[in-house]
């Protein structure tokens, strides 16, 4: 048993009534669990990326019920290399190829750590003043860093926050788009956006409760296709409906397409939809000036999403979300009861992030991102992001060089997008040729029916070495 410390009250008056860890007990299991941590990062290379489990292994080694008795630390701790490890999937393998990247870094995980220690609730500033301020003024400098247009920041007309995921950024969006036409029935509204884009958008249309979504085709590339959007409006318009919200996309989730940002901006003025973007990957790559081009338009958005927990050495969960005008944000979100009424709320001074954003509580998520930009550098992160495009790139020029194999979409940033010529049955045995390695994964995905290879470069330790044995496998198999 771990040794219980008494508490206020007395022990002998209230003997081990809450049977807290001490500071001490605190601190030992503490680096037993960061060195813990270390040693996993030493060794997930070597790790299967996927484990060896059916449905229900991992639950059967837990007990029926819940302990009646506190339990020593270490037996709990002894329980993650029991019973915790065999059922992982090694996001963070260097070999790890599949979706997208879901990174993790050091200094993320350590401002991860601070933030529990320190137990913030920032829903108002009052309730926390530095987690407001420390995230107002790191998504103004995100703002900077990304290329954004600078009225985004919270000292001017926009301002961003951070959310759980992309998900939740566009979800929000989408309900202050609503908000702004109280008068029609959300049953007659009308989400556009392509085809290609993330499911994230029309589950954020439903939960929304907008009667229509329109997938909009795409041309070669894979890209929104501009005369159709307006296409679509318009015979909305004339069905007596009511377009709402297009959403372009900027790195589609298949094959990192950039839909016409500044073409459905301009469509989306003329009607006066709200304009939002997912830029919930390729985002991260906007640290780079060479890679700002596929910004064009964006000055036309209303809101824009991205996460630096895919590509951007921050954990999971960080999206972040801007607006270009706040007011809409708040004006859809804000309740006040009488118990969150407070002196600086009411000066106009402060930012009250409740009102940003679904839900009430929230933690310091700024931590760990404020750590990663001063740890990295914004050189850092650049050098971090053109290092996985320069991977991607080589594995672009080895494939496009054999015979048998035909790339099926531009490599853009870190994804390369391949298929096998001779069809179907020869690509999806690229795909087991890969997996059977256990060290490397991808996920494959379907473009027009015809299956192609996903290999999504980008996580943290991922260097040459391993896209070489991604390409042997690949070449193995061709
Ligand atoms: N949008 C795009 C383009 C994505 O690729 C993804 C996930 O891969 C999402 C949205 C959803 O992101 P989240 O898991 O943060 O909701």
């Amino acid at each position: 048993m771990s040794e219980k410390t008494s508490h206020a009250l007395g022990a002998d008056i209230v003997p081990r009534v809450t049977g807290h860890m001490s500071p001490a007990e605190f601190r030992k299991h503490g680096k037993a669990m960061i060195d813990w941590i270390a040693d996993y990062w030493e060794r997930v290379e070597v790790e299967p990326v996927t484990p060896d489990v059916k449905p229900g292994d991992i639950r059967s080694r837990l007990p029926q019920s819940a302990p009646e008795d506190g339990e020593p630390f270490e037996s709990i701790a002894a329980d993650l290399d029991r019973i915790v490890m065999p059922g992982l999937t090694h996001w963070q393998s260097p070999g790890w190829f599949a979706y997208f990247p879901a990174n993790v870094s050091f200094p993320a995980i350590l401002g991860e750590l601070a933030a529990a220690g320190l137990g913030q609730q920032g829903m108002l500033w009052q309730t926390s003043p530095a987690t407001t301020e420390i995230e107002s003024h790191v998504l103004d400098w995100m703002v900077d860093l990304m290329g954004m247009p600078a009225d985004w920041k919270t000292t001017g007309r926009g301002g961003g926050v951070l959310q759980m995921s992309a998900s939740d950024s566009t979800h929000t969006a989408i309900v202050v788009a609503r908000s702004r036409h109280r008068e029609a029935d959300a049953s007659r509204m009308v989400v556009y956006t392509s085809a290609q884009a993330h499911s994230s958008i029309e589950k954020g249309a439903n939960v929304a409760g907008i009667g229509h979504v329109r997938l909009i085709d795409t041309d070669d590339e894979m890209a929104m296709r501009a005369p159709s959007l307006a296409a679509a409006i318009e015979a909305d318009l004339a069905a007596g409906l009511v377009p709402l919200f297009v959403c372009g996309t900027l790195g589609t989730t298949g094959t990192t397409a950039v839909d016409p940002l500044a073409a459905i901006g301009e469509i989306s003025r003329r009607h006066g939809l709200w304009f939002h973007v997912d830029a919930a990957y390729a985002g991260s790559a906007m640290i780079c000036e060479e890679f700002r081009h596929h910004l064009d338009g964006v000055e036309l958005a209303d809101s824009y999403t991205f996460n630096p927990h895919k590509w951007l050495l921050t954990n999971f969960d960080c999206s972040v979300f801007w607006v270009s005008d706040h007011a809409p944000l708040i004006e859809a979100m804000t309740i006040i009861p009488p118990y969150l009424r407070n002196a600086a709320s009411d000066s106009g001074e402060v930012i009250d992030y409740r009102d940003w954003h679904v839900p009430l509580g929230r933690r310091f998520r700024a931590l760990k991102l404020w750590f990663v930009i001063r740890h990295y550098g914004a050189e850092g992160l650049r050098s971090y992001v053109r290092e996985h495009v320069r991977l991607a790139q080589d594995l672009t020029e080895r494939i496009e060089a054999h015979p048998s194999l035909q790339m099926v979409a531009p490599t853009l940033f870190g994804l390369v997008s391949f298929a096998h010529a001779d069809g179907d049955e020869a690509t999806a045995r690229v795909v087991d040729a890969i997996n059977a390695t256990r060290t490397s994964y991808v996920v494959p995905s379907t473009l027009a029916d015809r299956l192609f290879v996903r290999v999504a470069i980008g996580s943290t330790l991922t260097e040459q070495r391993h896209v070489d044995a991604v390409w042997s496998a690949i070449e193995g198999a061709a």
